[in-house]
């Protein structure tokens, strides 16, 4: 059960205009989290509101909606061992000023308005994000043939 945790990540259209979804796919893979749902998507401003509610009386948030919005996003759900936790450590910092090299944010890009990925910080709103984007049949049931080298 417990390594079948998920967690949503999204490129952000900065991440997708700059040629990076390959390079951030690869780190979730070479993690060795599964790969349980993808798509590229315009996603619209009423979806984008709903998605960022939690934040919605920060001054930051129609920026943030703005930004969203101004190209497609790569979607998608990550399955693993803490992946939530692990997730965030991967991506870095809100600001990737204080993101460390090695991670996303860190390696990628220089500033807070222009972070590249998105990912929850908790499993609840993990669960409240992939439904929100996915629906359940487009979550995809499959071993990984490297399970039994990743876990225990
Ligand atoms: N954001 C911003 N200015 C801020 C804080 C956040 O533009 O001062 C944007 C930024 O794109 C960030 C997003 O709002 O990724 C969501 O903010 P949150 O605090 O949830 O940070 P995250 O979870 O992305 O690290
Ligand atoms: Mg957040």
């Amino acid at each position: 059960m417990a390594n079948s945790e998920r967690t949503f990540i999204t490129i952000k259209p900065d991440g997708v205009q700059r040629g990076l979804v390959g390079d951030i796919i690869k780190r979730f893979e070479q993690k060795g989290f599964r790969l349980v749902a993808m798509k590229l998507v315009q996603a619209s401003e009423e979806h984008l509101k709903q998605h960022s509610i939690d934040l919605k009386d920060r001054p930051f948030f129609p920026g943030l909606v703005k930004d969203m919005n101004s190209g497609p996003i790569v979607a998608m759900v990550w399955e693993g061992l803490n992946v939530v936790k692990t997730g965030r450590v991967m991506l870095g910092e809100t600001n990737p000023a204080d993101s460390k090299p090695g991670t996303i944010r860190g390696d990628f890009c220089i500033q807070v308005g222009r972070s590249i990925i998105h990912g929850n910080d908790s499993v609840k709103s993990a669960e409240k994000e992939i439904s929100l984007w996915f629906q359940p049949e487009e979550l995809v049931e499959y071993k990984s043939c490297c399970y039994d080298w990743i876990y225990e």
